[in-house]
């Protein structure tokens, strides 16, 4: 007896691992956010306005990072991140598409190479939360992984060049593509004798922290190539227990853990957030890296803090924890030599 397809596709073992399932079941309606959070529609402004900033950047959070925010709170520092808000279509001088200048600079697709001995590989536009103060809202990134044939020739670069130490696999969210695709690569990038550490700059392990999965570990951990992780949490929130055993998880198998956050108005610009935010870390085993000035993208305006602002609040910070737990405070500039740190000395030593 013929059986019918549904009956069929039901037989099939699900081999999905946990965290695609939980990308696939992100909330990417503002409605619907709003609604599990017991918000008004006016938290978005205008409606119009508001609609515009979904449809050029749409909405998309997992759902585990929904339930870290507070229900009633249209300032919460979780959601603040993430709601497309009209504020957004505001058009403020000094801001751009493109602020660091990024576009057309890859000597292959791909491939940055902006600062000495390491590079950085994009490997996909898709991320598993879209943060509405990133820089690369703007970018054309096709949403879609790593293809192996379409980047021969960033790896062809990688060989060709012996000053190159480190690779740093980005994107996007470089974890957003699956561990058959990145173990290839990442056997493919072993194999290249002048590289020494592999790195990876991913929100994932805080988002979705099953995605510090068995088979991630093996295929980072095992190989030559000395590992690195920084992953990307702005508030304290961000990292309950799930977060942190993910994070000891990476530390227990011998990988460096950062992390790098984003200085941002109504999110993390009061001291208590931010030295709480680097306590958390550290019992996970994590170190703070950097704290970036927001990117002047078009968009993001609002989530600025000031440059003199930043600095009395960096200071604050160095002045109540030990000297690892300050994060660099950092600028991007384009065509600089690496990210510019601000300097803290006259905060410092200001009475
Ligand atoms: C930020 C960045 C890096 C990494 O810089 P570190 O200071 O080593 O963390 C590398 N390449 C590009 C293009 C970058 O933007
Ligand atoms: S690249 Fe990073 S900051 Fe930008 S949207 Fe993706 S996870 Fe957020």
């Amino acid at each position: 007896m013929a059986l019918p397809l549904v009956a069929i596709l039901a037989m099939i073992p699900r081999t999905l691992p946990l965290w695609q399932k939980s990308l696939q079941e992100a909330v990417s309606r503002p409605s619907e956010l709003l609604e599990l959070l017991r918000l008004p529609r006016e938290v978005l402004g205008s409606t119009d306005q508001a609609r515009a900033a979904a449809d050029q950047f749409h909405l998309k959070v997992p759902r585990r990072f929904v339930d870290l925010m507070e229900p009633g709170n249209p300032d919460d520092p979780l959601l603040r991140q993430v709601l497309p808000v009209a504020a957004e279509t505001t058009i403020a001088a000094g801001y751009s598409a493109d602020p660091l200048e990024e576009t057309g600079k890859d000597p292959a697709p791909g491939i940055l190479h902006k600062y000495q001995g390491r590079v950085l590989l994009v490997l996909t536009g898709s991320c598993g939360i879209h943060c509405r103060y990133c820089f690369r809202r703007h970018f054309p990134y096709p949403e879609r992984g790593w293809n192996h044939r379409d980047h021969e020739a960033a790896l062809e670069c990688l060989r060709q060049d012996p000053g190159i130490e480190e690779v740093i696999l980005s994107g996007g969210d470089p974890l957003s593509v699956g561990d058959e695709k990145l173990a290839d690569l990442a056997q493919e990038l072993q194999a290249i004798p002048h590289l020494k550490r592999l790195r990876i700059h991913s929100r994932m392990p805080v988002l979705l922290p099953e995605r510090i999965d068995g088979a991630f570990l093996r295929w980072f951990c095992e190989g030559r190539l000395q590992p690195v992780m920084v992953v990307h949490a702005n508030h304290p929130r961000e990292l309950d227990g799930e977060v942190r055993s993910a994070l000891l998880r990476l530390r227990q198998r011998g990988v460096s853990v950062l992390n790098q956050a984003v200085l941002l108005r109504g999110v993390n610009d009061r001291v208590e957030d931010l030295k709480e935010l680097s306590e958390g870390l550290f019992e996970a085993g994590a170190l703070p890296y950097y704290l970036h000035l927001l990117d002047r993208v078009q968009g993001a305006a609002h989530f600025d803090v000031p440059q003199e602002e930043a600095l009395q609040l960096v200071a604050r910070l160095a002045a109540c924890l030990p000297g690892y737990l300050v994060p660099r405070l950092v600028r991007e500039i384009p065509g600089a030599k690496a990210k510019v740190p601000l300097d803290l000395a006259s905060a410092l030593l200001a009475r």
